[in-house]
């Protein structure tokens, strides 16, 4: 392979606020195998696979964005690992990390195959990964997740360990659906020796029902933790929006991130690619950018053209909501627009 081609030679991507953008999240899929119920519909419509870009297409689009900077991307979905072939993308990227701009490539799944894939991803480079968990009781994981086993996801979870991905875990604060468990969780996933980061619910996509009786602010689950745990901020941050405490009775941390409660878009360093080479510059906006057509229909120059004006076009910041009721903030769901 000629590495060279792969050498970060063009104009980094700086949008019009100055903000340098070395972060792709890439969706590769809207499907999964869970159905969670701030997420998506009981019987979601999920796009016909011909829309979606061929693993040969999404690698070509991560090499412009590592061509221009990028040094971490992470593979999202839906769910990643219900995508046939995900460990060719995988091992594909992870083959660049060291001899390009790209440093990091990692992963967010909820966990159900990595019994299957836990090794192989890991030797293929992949060093951490995010585990959304909601709740460690079968009974309401069923709830949370129409449907799932938590054992299939506890069990995920311990193949990756087993095969040295650090793992954090993921867990979306609901007011009518964990809210009462939340202690548990840190205390579960400290003595597991992960990380644990808590999310408050965007108002992303119509799921059926109305956002402000699931959404639970961080604030009010901080001041909880208080009442139990001594917590101290610490300056830690992983390149994302999460703010950190240390906990010191367990030593582990515990992570917040507050896209209602606390705007944290003057660092944003990220843009998102949908699984139909749409990107979209903003969570929180519609603004977005045809890739796959500049990909498919545009000349040898179109893809950076194309970068180009989603840096001029990325918001300056997101316009969550969650007081408007019953609607969302956003049309798309975040398995459509990768989470
Ligand atoms: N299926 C994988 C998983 O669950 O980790 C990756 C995709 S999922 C869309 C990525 C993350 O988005 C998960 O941590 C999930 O909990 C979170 N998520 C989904 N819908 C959300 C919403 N409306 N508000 C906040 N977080 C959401
Ligand atoms: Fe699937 Fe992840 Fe959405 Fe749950 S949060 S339905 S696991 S994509």
């Amino acid at each position: 392979m000629d590495r060279t081609a792969f050498t970060a030679t063009a104009s980094p991507l700086i949008d019009a606020f100055g903000r340098t953008i070395s972060y792709l999240r890439l969706s590769v899929t809207d499907r999964c195998d869970l159905r969670c119920v701030y997420c998506m519909k009981a019987r979601p419509d999920f796009l016909p696979k011909a829309q979606l870009l061929t693993l040969e297409e999404l690698t070509h689009v991560a090499d412009a964005f590592i061509r221009r900077g990028v040094s971490k991307i992470r593979i999202t979905g839906g769910e990643p690992l219900v995508r046939r072939d995900i460990l060719t993308l995988i091992e594909n990227l992870g083959a660049r990390i060291g001899s390009t701009a790209l440093e990091e490539v990692c992963l967010t799944t909820n966990a159900t195959q990595l019994p299957r894939y836990a090794e192989q991803i890991a030797a293929a480079g992949v060093k951490r990964i995010n585990v959304s968990l909601d709740t460690l009781d079968a009974g309401r994981f069923d709830t949370l997740t129409r449907g799932g086993r938590l054992s299939d996801t506890l069990d995920g979870i311990e193949a990756a360990a087993q095969a040295g991905l650090q793992v954090k875990i993921n867990t979306v604060a609901l007011k009518s659906g964990n809210a009462d468990e939340l202690d548990r969780l840190v205390s579960w996933s400290h003595e597991q020796g992960f990380d644990i980061t808590f999310i408050e619910v965007m108002p992303m996509g119509d799921v059926g029902f109305d956002r402000a009786d699931q959404f639970l602010p961080l604030t009010a689950v901080r001041d909880g933790f208080e009442q139990n745990w001594t917590l101290s901020d610490i300056p830690d941050r992983t390149g994302g929006p999460a703010r950190y405490v240390r906990v010191a009775e367990t030593g582990g941390r515990i992570g917040f991130i507050t896209p209602l409660t606390e705007n944290f878009c003057a660092g944003c360093n990220r843009v998102r690619l949908t699984c139909t080479g749409q990107l979209y510059m903003c969570l929180g906006q519609s603004d977005r950018v045809d890739l796959r057509a500049a990909l498919r229909e545009g000349g040898p120059d179109a893809l950076d053209q194309a970068l180009d004006a989603a840096m001029q076009a990325k918001p300056e910041a997101h316009d969550f909501d969650v007081s408007r009721g019953a609607g969302p903030s956003v049309g798309r769901t975040m398995a459509h627009t990768g989470g």
